[in-house]
Formats: structure tokens, sequence, C-alpha cells
């Protein structure tokens, strides 16, 4: 077997040990005589699955009780009009602050519903940063404020939160959720799609306030009403049972490895060595606002598209795989989600140093 380092922005990598451990529970899980996939979803083997599954998670995000956990399906993508549909019936208006594609598209989804204020916006510098927020342009009677924590495709994050007052702080959280602790307090609701940093496509992580739910427009399909999922505990129809099943596995993972603290600390190193490296080379260099670098994703470029494109091949052929970045910026992009090992950055890096002897 020869597993590669794969630097995909998503579907991503997962921890060695999680596959493992479902390759063994394959067959027979828990010795019930079936998998995971064939299991009924109201049967008590996978009840036990997605408590623990939800119960993990509050342990390392530390999410308080007042706080809902759901299990949903549709994508991040789906949450764009979830969240407006549910949330945005107050003043029907919301702010968003835009910072690449996803807010793009979440943006033209919430217009449907109601106003959208774009209270600031990096779109003029292709997204390379992220724009600073002044209190005093909010609006006061906004339902929710908007914004994406970590921007997949330019590699953008941000390190400090907006003071949003009263107003409901909503976040996709799609690419960097568990990669560090945060203060779930601070949020009305968060969401992320499972396949970046969570485990395997499929399910959808919301993680809501009690009191934001249960105010859905009227024309709200039941199954994109988030309080139909409270009430049912995510089982109001059939859940992405393996998806869940994978997703508990990869928090037992993060609790077994120190928590969220720990992942802070590796994923600092991990970027650390690739950015240290960009900074210092006369061949590649980041395209991003040093200050407003993700620690998930990181573009760079050479500027010169042949180049790339021989970087990419050659990368390949040394099991560096899925660097080609995305087609709005060009050049590279190496995702290192938690469970990249700190051996693919320095194996990555190693190589980009030889390249960039053997081409300058
Ligand atoms: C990948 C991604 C999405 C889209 O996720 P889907 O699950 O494919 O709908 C949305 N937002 C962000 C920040 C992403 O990284």
């Amino acid at each position: 077997m020869n597993r590669i380092y794969n630097f995909s922005a998503g579907p991503a990598t997962l921890p060695k040990e999680v596959l493992e451990k479902a390759a063994e529970e394959m067959l027979d899980y828990k010795g019930c005589g079936m998998s995971v996939m064939e299991m009924s979803h109201r049967g008590k083997e996978f009840k036990g699955i997605i408590e623990r599954c939800e119960a993990t998670l509050r342990e390392i995000m530390g999410i308080p009780n007042n706080y809902r956990v759901l299990f949903l399906q549709g994508g991040a993508s789906l949450q764009f009009a979830m969240v407006p549909l549910n949330l945005m019936t107050k003043h029907k208006k919301a702010d968003y602050v835009h910072t690449g594609q996803w807010t793009k598209k979440a943006i033209t989804e919430a217009k449907k519903y109601g106003t959208v204020n774009i209270i600031a916006s990096s779109e003029k510098e292709n997204f390379t940063y992220i724009p600073k927020l002044s209190p005093a342009t909010f609006s006061k009677d906004a339902d929710y404020f908007y914004i994406v924590t970590n921007n997949t495709i330019y590699g953008t994050a941000y390190k400090t939160l907006p003071d949003t007052g009263d107003v409901p702080l909503v976040a996709d959280m799609s690419s960097n959720i568990l990669s560090e602790p945060i203060d779930v307090t601070k949020f009305g609701l968060i969401f992320a799609g499972a396949q970046k940093n969570i485990g395997p496509a499929g399910v959808t992580l919301v993680i809501i306030r009690e009191d934001l739910a249960g105010h859905a427009r009227d024309i709200t399909p039941t199954l994109l009403d988030y309080q139909t999922h409270i009430e049912s505990g995510s089982m109001y129809n059939t859940p992405p049972c393996y998806s869940i099943y994978i997703a508990g596995r990869v928090f037992e993972w993060i609790r077994q490895k120190g928590g969220l603290t720990a992942m802070k600390k590796i994923n600092e190193e991990k970027a650390q060595l690739l950015y240290d490296y960009l900074d210092n080379s006369k061949l590649f260099r980041s395209p991003v606002k040093k200050e407003d670098r993700s620690l998930m994703n990181v573009p760079f470029v050479t500027g010169n598209a042949e180049l790339d494109a021989k970087f990419i091949e050659e990368a390949g052929k040394r099991g560096l795989k899925t660097l080609k970045g995305h087609r709005t910026v060009g050049g590279m992009r190496a995702s290192i989600y938690n469970a990249m090992p700190i051996d693919g950055i320095k194996t990555l890096v190693a190589f980009m140093r030889e390249f960039e002897k053997e081409n300058t």
C-alpha cells in the first residue's frame, strides 16, 4: 500500500488511524454482524454512534447547553438558503462581509429572502485579504451578521471576530472548524460541510443557539426548518449514517491528540514551515496579505503558468498530489487540514527547494 500526501481542498485527507479503525469495523461493527452502512438508523447501535458523535464534539469544542448540534445534508451550500429562511425573518435584512466565492453564493441566495447589506468586500483585490471592519457601519437591526471564517479558495482567515453586539454572528466554518479552539458563545450559528476538516462528504454540521430556531418563515420546507431537526434529534428522515460515524471517529482522534489546543499548535507549526519558505523564496510567493493568512489553505504562485504546471506535474510524481490552485487564483494551493501530517509539509517544502534550485 502506498499512501500519497493529498493536498486537496476537499474532500480532503483523513487521519490514517480513523481509516484503519473504519476498515477494522467495516464488516462487523462491534459484534453486531453488519457494517454501519447496513444498520437501521433507529436501532440501538446507530443511536449510540450519533449520541457519542455529538457528545465528543460538544466536549472538544466546549459547546454550551443552550446550543443545539445538528447533522444535516445538502452540504454547506444548502445553508446559504437555510440561514436566511430561518433567521432573516424579523427585519428581513442581514449584513454580509464579502470575502470570496463562498460569500458570493451565500449572498445570491440570501437576496431571495430579504435585504442583503454588503458592508465590506475585498473583491477588487481578488480577495487577497480580509477587509477591516468598523462596527459603526453595521446595521443595528440586521437579523444576523454573516462571515466565512476561512476562505478556502483564497487562503485568507479572520484573526479577530467582528463585534456584532446583539446581532447574531453566523459563520461558515467549512474549512477551518476544529483547527483551533473557538468561543462558541460568540456565534449565533456555525455551519460546516464535513469534507474538509470533519469527515467524508454527505453530512453538514450546524451548531445553533436554541433561541434562534423556531422562527422560520412559513414557506420554509419542513426539511429546511432547523426546528424540525432539533425536535427529531437529526432523525426526521434517514441521516447520512456512515458520514456521521466517521465524523465521530475523527472527533475521538482529535480528543486523543490533545483536543483543539493541540490542533492549533501543530497547525501553526505546519503553516509556518510553508509560509517561512514562501517568504524567503525567489521563485514562489504567497499572494495573501501576511496578517490574514489561513492556517488551512495556502495558495502560492510563481507568476509563470508554464512553470506552475511543471511544478504540479513533478510534485505529483513524488506523491505530492492535488496541488493545483483554484482557477480564479491560478498557481498552486496546499490544503493542510488537521489530518495532513507535518511530514507532508516537510516533504513538500523540501521538493519546492529542489525545484527552485533547478528552475532559477
Ligand atoms: C467547500 C466550501 C463550501 C461548499 O461546501 P459544500 O459542502 O460542497 O456545499 C462552502 N463554504 C466554504 C467556506 C467551503 O470551503
